[in-house]
């Protein structure tokens, strides 16, 4: 961003965002560094700048001085420009807010929402990356982060419907489950939104996609943009409200799901109106209610939890439960709750400045996959997949990524529902 650092605002904004619990978490930090060897930025640099705690040096030094318990001897130090200006890319290019740092700090602090909370002032200072702000700014005005307008969506819905010869529901009037789409799905994975399409279909769920509120991603609430954030989210609402749906699917999208199941309530100012499902948590409900069986899959793989599905979401499961198909399947070390972050999450994909420490990063992912001696990796988020598809080409690496979602489709055993 061109515009003057405004130390004033951002101060006034760190103040604004730091509820209680964010103010205990800068007071409980004991520097003990324990945080540094479990962030995969630390561990591909060893950057110490990289430390997790290290990242929220101005929140913490804006809070001291204006309103920590000795604010009013007005001895603690200044915010500064250069603070922010050092430490906007240690926020946005160096933190995927995955929460693998909380896991073993022995005081509960969640970088990640510190994170969040950091970035709304950074850009009430005119700082931020614009790559990022502007995938924002473009979910605002065009609906989407990556030009998925209404118009697009609806040629494109049409594109796939014919080419596959799949029922895609859109604006279907009243239905009980409203599917939602992450824009990096329909521009650059358009099968898996074919698969979707089948798996519910086959499954006889009774859905739509609507053109009132389809975008998953939330590029607001990752760019620092709280009233972006909140317009995703109501796009949504209103899409439920009119479809009757009481129940939204999420995508293979990470943080759509993070930010609309675990801060949905919080933005929208009550409680959604509806319950908020991953789509692996959704066709983990049809498998086990019978509804879709599958046929086993060849190949030697293994499985990327998406950081705010598994960790930061709890349905690392349900992934499981769906990967029995795979003939072969074996789990990396760490996995799980412990799993690596792809290096993309929390909006970095977006920043194009951030493709180097990307790529660094995602050597720590080969590695875990070639120890498992798996041929491909399968995941269930396109952000993931978009982040190690780049790093993947970067290093010239062989083995192959692989949709969930995608993988299933191709699997449904029985006939899928005809086409109207
Ligand atoms: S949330 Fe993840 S990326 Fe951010 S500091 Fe913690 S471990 Fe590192
Ligand atoms: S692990 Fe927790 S307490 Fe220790 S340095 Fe990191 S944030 Fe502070």
């Amino acid at each position: 961003m061109n515009a003057p650092v405004d130390i004033n605002k951002a101060s006034a904004k760190f103040l604004q965002v730091t509820a209680e619990h964010l103010a205990v978490y800068m007071e409980a930090c004991v520097r003990c560094g324990l945080c540094a060897e479990v962030c995969h930025f630390h561990q591909a640099s060893g950057d110490p700048r990289h430390t997790p705690a290290y990242k929220l040096v101005p929140m913490t030094k804006a809070y001291r001085r204006q309103s920590g318990p000795f604010a009013w001897l007005g001895l603690a130090p200044k915010l500064t420009e250069k603070d922010l200006t050092e430490w906007e890319e240690l926020l946005f290019d160096t933190c995927n807010m995955c929460g693998r740092c909380t896991i073993v700090c022995p005081m509960g602090i969640d970088i990640a929402s510190m994170t969040a909370a950091a970035r709304q002032a950074f850009v009430a200072a005119g700082l931020g990356p614009e790559d990022l702000e502007q995938s924002a700014q473009n979910s605002l005005d065009h609906g989407s982060p990556l030009g998925l307008t209404v118009d697009k969506l609806e040629e494109r819905i049409d594109w796939l419907a014919d080419d596959y010869e799949v029922d895609i529901p859109l604006d279907k009037g009243k239905a009980e489950v409203l599917l939602t789409i992450s824009s990096i799905e329909m521009m650059k994975y358009p099968d898996s939104v074919v698969a979707m399409a089948k798996l519910f279909n086959a499954a006889g769920v009774d859905w739509t996609f609507s053109t009132k509120g389809y975008e998953a991603t939330n590029f607001g609430y990752l760019a620092g943009r709280a009233d972006i954030a909140k317009a995703m989210v109501e796009r949504i609402v209103a899409a439920a409200e009119e479809t009757g749906a009481k129940t939204v699917v999420i995508p293979e999208c990470g943080h759509a799901y993070g930010v609309l199941r675990w801060g949905g309530g919080n933005i929208h100012g009550k409680p959604l109106p509806f319950e908020v499902w991953h789509i692996t948590e959704y066709l983990a409900k049809l498998k086990r209610e019978g509804k879709l069986k599958f046929k086993p899959i060849d190949g030697k793989v293994t499985y990327h939890d998406p950081c705010q599905v598994s960790r930061r979401g709890g349905a690392k499961d349900d992934a499981r439960y769906l990967l029995e198909s795979f003939k072969e399947f074996r789990e990396m070390e760490p996995t799980g709750n412990y799993n690596w972050c792809c290096g993309g999450g929390g909006g970095v994909q977006a920043i194009q400045r951030s493709a180097e420490i990307r790529y660094k990063v995602f050597r720590i992912k080969m590695d875990q996959v070639e120890k498992a001696g798996a041929d491909a990796l399968v995941s269930s988020c396109a952000n993931c997949r978009l982040t190690m598809d780049e790093s993947k080409a970067h290093w010239k690496w062989d083995h192959d990524l692989v949709s969930i979602v995608e993988a299933l489709a191709d699997a449904i055993d029985g006939p899928a529902a005809a086409k109207d």
